[in-house]
């Protein structure tokens, strides 16, 4: 259909509507008829592909042809088990990485799309998915349009339409007929699904809706899909790369090696070979990994932080300056008038006409202030303007408020005169000021007023007026030589969790800083009863447009507090604050706060006043829109690194161990200590079991005491190497000396692959600590490390008390003694750790003697 041609009166007969919009009976009714508003996904990934996926990785493919060899030559057993660690590790990865799909998935629903429509000519806010044809839907700065929609009514609307047509400068919207014929681009009385608009508000008709719009036509999806991968599963990619080329290399090094001192043994290399690739390649680290990054996303969003893509989970934990909005995220956004400063009683009046007309929220008499939802400034207002029983005018036009010019206009019949009318303006007391014809001195006056309320905290709006005639339109020229009136101020008391959660922010080494549109003064007051640091200077937007970039990084260093500031500043301030480094988090709502948001290292959308492009633009969207949540899920955040570090300390550590029997055995032309079979068991059981014990770990008491991790660090310091080298050594020599100390070429491997699993549980209880000791009163707060020291324990008991178990294996039974030294042995390496920890906490304890940086 040819919408845009339609003039609205032909509009509304064609879809049977009304400019109140449709009753809900009829919605209901259309709703059953023509489907859900939504865009069939584009056809997915077939799950047998992605499966596949995760056995086609390079060390999957050797895996899969050594079993394969193994087969043919008849080792049966052999090729069964590298099979067994083949599809163990594919399905688990698969199954990872489908349950952090889903979680971020299930995310995505949890932010279902709301929009304004008009339900019987009341403003009503409904799902998106529920819009149907007819609909009367209200746009404003930073909406998503919902559905194709023919404009009735506009107000300096601006919408972006990039993702349709390409062109990134915004299209200024009308809503006359289009008589000759015209593509997307020029149908400028028509707004489409998926574009966005920047400013201005409007209101228009339901055309289209799900497949039928452009953009289901194009079928193309509205938000990309983000990267999975983080950083640090990319290095530990990376890094079994690495590790899986130096052991083909060490591989051949053998060979070489044994044939020219030993003489050929194809059958022995061939399986030594393969059991050291499956002992030293962590090939089930990466989806450990992912699981605890996973866990992580779904912690957060019990906490009201809904992550969106997984690198944030790690960028959080990294988090060196949070940048906050003030109104509702710091404060309570509970608004209530307590000043109104005026020079006369006829003054008040129009104070009281202005507040109760120049606004967007109250439509008709019979609606209760308190009742109202929106715009918190406006709700205040209203109140206070309806105890004192303002009539309503009829509003004919208007300009919206946004933050950068900070004020708003609306424009009334003037009853006396027909051919003028009246224009309220109300906002930032200074902006209009400027604007209104008052002397000097009498600006002063308001000026030196105006700071006297904004020092006790109170949020100020001024309020003029002004007269045109019929012929003038209204516009941002328009105003001048305003006559100003009033201002009224308003209280806004600091959330109590606000004032907590700086403390704890400031206190694990985060800058908090303030960045608003409010008055400096009244930043500067809320500021200091929220607890910020440097209170004494605040830095006003018109001070850091005179900055040049350096001085502005100068200037962040010690600035914790910036006022009547625009969206464009922010960017600017992020800048600044990374050019010095800083990991930054940066809070929006609204439209033009999206590209602060994406130059942010996290970008932080409010899940309640927040528009939908600062949503879609952000990294973490608060559902709450409450500071005290951001901590929270920085809290999470270093938690969930920690246990990933914990993680790869364990891991390491194991495999090398494992590895290291078959080098010396080689190198030494002994018989191997445990056979191909037993390796690979060993390694199977652990990485099924233990691996995924550490990421269930609690946080450590001073997770929030300590200054943010360097975010260059990366995953192998030189003390994990330390550490790899001695614990490797320390699970192996031991339980081998423990081992030949037996008569008997079973029971010796008996002995020693029990006792390198029991080394290995007994290490997984070191590592639950980084540097902290381990045995502390949290020990069983971590059920899923019982349950797998459970698990493991059934797994053993399998194969040492069954008969089939010892045929697969080749062991026998231990004796109540025996298993009774391999603890003892297992003690010791717990207690020479523990040991080690405890000398290098004391050392590191020295070097941070020095103060957290602030
Ligand atoms: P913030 O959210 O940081 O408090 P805003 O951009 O919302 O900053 O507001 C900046 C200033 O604009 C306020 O101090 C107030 O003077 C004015 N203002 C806020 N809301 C409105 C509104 N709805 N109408 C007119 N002026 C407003
Ligand atoms: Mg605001």
């Amino acid at each position: 259909m040819n919408w845009y041609k339609n003039t609205t009166e032909e509009l509304l007969h064609t879809l049977q509507t009304t400019r109140q919009g449709l009753s809900s009976e009829e919605r209901n009714q259309r709703l059953a008829k023509q489907g859900e508003n939504k865009i069939t996904e584009a056809a997915q990934i077939p799950t047998w592909k992605k499966v596949g996926k995760h056995f086609t990785d390079l060390l999957m493919l050797v895996l899969i042809v050594a079993a394969v060899l193994k087969g043919i030559s008849g080792d049966y057993i052999e090729s069964g088990i590298i099979m067994a660690v083949v599809v163990i590790n594919g399905l688990v990865g698969y199954w990872q990485e489908r349950k952090a799909q889903e979680s971020l998935d299930g995310l995505k629903q949890f932010m279902g799309q709301e929009a304004t429509i008009y339900v019987h000519g009341r403003k009503k806010k409904i799902a998106v998915s529920s819009l149907v044809n007819g609909d009367l839907v209200v746009l404003g700065p930073g909406d998503v349009v919902p559905a194709d929609m023919r404009l009735i009514e506009t107000h300096d609307l601006v919408i972006e339409e990039s993702i349709l047509t390409g062109e990134s400068e915004p299209v200024q919207k009308m809503t006359e007929a289009i008589t000759q014929e015209s593509t997307i681009g020029d149908q400028r009385n028509m707004a489409f699904s998926g574009t966005h608009v920047e400013s201005g508000t409007a209101s228009g008709i339901v055309v289209e809706t799900g497949d039928d719009t452009q953009i289901g036509q194009i079928n193309q999806a509205i938000q990309s899909v983000k990267a999975q991968e983080t950083p640090l599963i990319k290095k530990m990619k990376q890094l079994n790369h690495q590790i899986f080329k130096g052991i083909i290399g060490l591989v051949i090094f053998l060979i070489f090696f044994t044939t020219f001192r030993y003489g050929f043994d194809l059958d022995l290399l061939f399986s030594s070979g393969i059991a050291l690739v499956v002992a030293m390649i962590p090939e089930g680290l990466p989806a450990v990994l992912t699981m605890i990054l996973s866990m992580g996303v779904k912690e957060m969003s019990e906490e009201q932080a809904i992550i969106k893509t997984m690198p944030s989970v790690e960028t959080l934990g990294a988090m060196t300056v949070i940048c906050s909005d003030k109104t509702g995220t710091l404060t309570k956004n509970e608004m209530t008038v307590v000043d109104v400063l005026v020079e006369s009683n006829v003054d008040k009046e129009m104070v009281l006409d202005i507040m109760a007309n120049c606004q967007d929220l109250k439509q008709d008499e019979e609606q209760k202030a308190a009742d109202l939802v929106g715009n918190p400034t406006e709700k205040a207002l209203l109140q206070y303007a309806e105890s004192a029983q303002q009539p309503l005018r009829k509003t004919v036009d208007k300009i919206p408020f946004n933050s950068s010019y900070k004020y708003m206009a609306t424009r009334h019949q003037n009853q006396e005169e027909p051919n003028a009318s009246v224009i309220f303006v109300k906002g930032a007391p200074e902006v209009l000021l400027e604007k209104s014809q008052l002397t000097s001195d009498q600006k002063q006056w308001w000026l030196d007023e105006s700071a006297k309320l904004a020092a006790k905290g109170q949020r100020l709006i001024g309020f003029a007026h002004l007269t045109l005639s019929a012929q003038e339109s209204l516009s941002h020229e328009a105003l001048t030589k305003l006559t100003f009136v009033g201002i009224a101020g308003i209280i806004d008391p600091p959330k109590d969790s606000a004032i907590k959660a700086v403390k704890e922010c400031l206190q694990a080494g985060i800058q908090v800083k303030m960045i608003t549109g409010d008055h400096g003064k009244t930043a500067q007051a809320i500021g200091k009863q929220i607890g910020l640091k440097h209170t004494n200077h605040v830095l006003e937007g018109l001070e850091i447009d005179l900055l040049s970039e350096e001085e502005l990084q100068q200037a962040v260093q010690k600035t914790d507090i910036f006022a009547r500031t625009t969206p464009e500043h922010k960017l600017r301030i992020v800048s600044a604050l990374q050019a010095n480094e800083e990991i930054v988090g940066m809070t929006g709502d609204g439209v033009n706060d999206a590209p602060a948001l994406k130059k942010a290292d996290i970008g932080i959308a409010m899940g309640i006043k927040g528009s939908e492009v600062t949503k879609q633009a952000a990294d973490m969207v608060l559902a709450d829109d409450n500071f005290h949540t951001i901590a929270n899920a920085v809290r999470v955040g270093r938690r969930i690194y920690d246990n990933l570090k914990k993680t790869i300390n364990f891991f390491l550590p194991t495999a090398v161990a494992q590895g290291l029997i078959v080098i010396a055995a080689l190198l030494l032309n002994r018989p191997l200590p445990l056979t191909p079979v037993q390796i690979l068991w060993v390694n199977m059981v652990t990485t099924i079991t233990l691996s995924y014990a550490l990421g269930f770990e609690k946080a450590s008491a001073d997770v929030m005491n300590r200054p943010p991790r360097p975010i260059k660090e990366g995953i192998l310091s030189w003390y994990s190497l330390f550490r790899i080298f001695y614990v490797s050594l320390l699970i192996m020599i031991p339980s081998y000396v423990l081992a030949i100390q037996f008569e008997g070429t079973v029971l010796q491997q008996s002995m020693l692959l029990q006792s390198i699993v029991f080394a290995q549980a007994v290490y997984l209880l070191n590592c639950r600590e980084l540097v902290n000791p381990a045995l502390n009163r949290q020990l069983f707060a971590n059920k899923a490390l019982l349950v797998s020291l459970a698990l493991l324990i059934v797994l053993q008991a399998a194969i040492f008390l069954t008969p089939i178990g010892h045929q697969l294996l080749g062991i026998g039974s231990l004796t109540l003694m025996q298993q009774l030294s391999i603890a003892a042995n297992g003690a010791l390496l717990f207690t020479l750790v523990e040991g080690e920890k405890f000398i290098t906490n004391k050392l590191q304890g020295r070097q941070k003697a020095a103060p957290v940086k602030q």
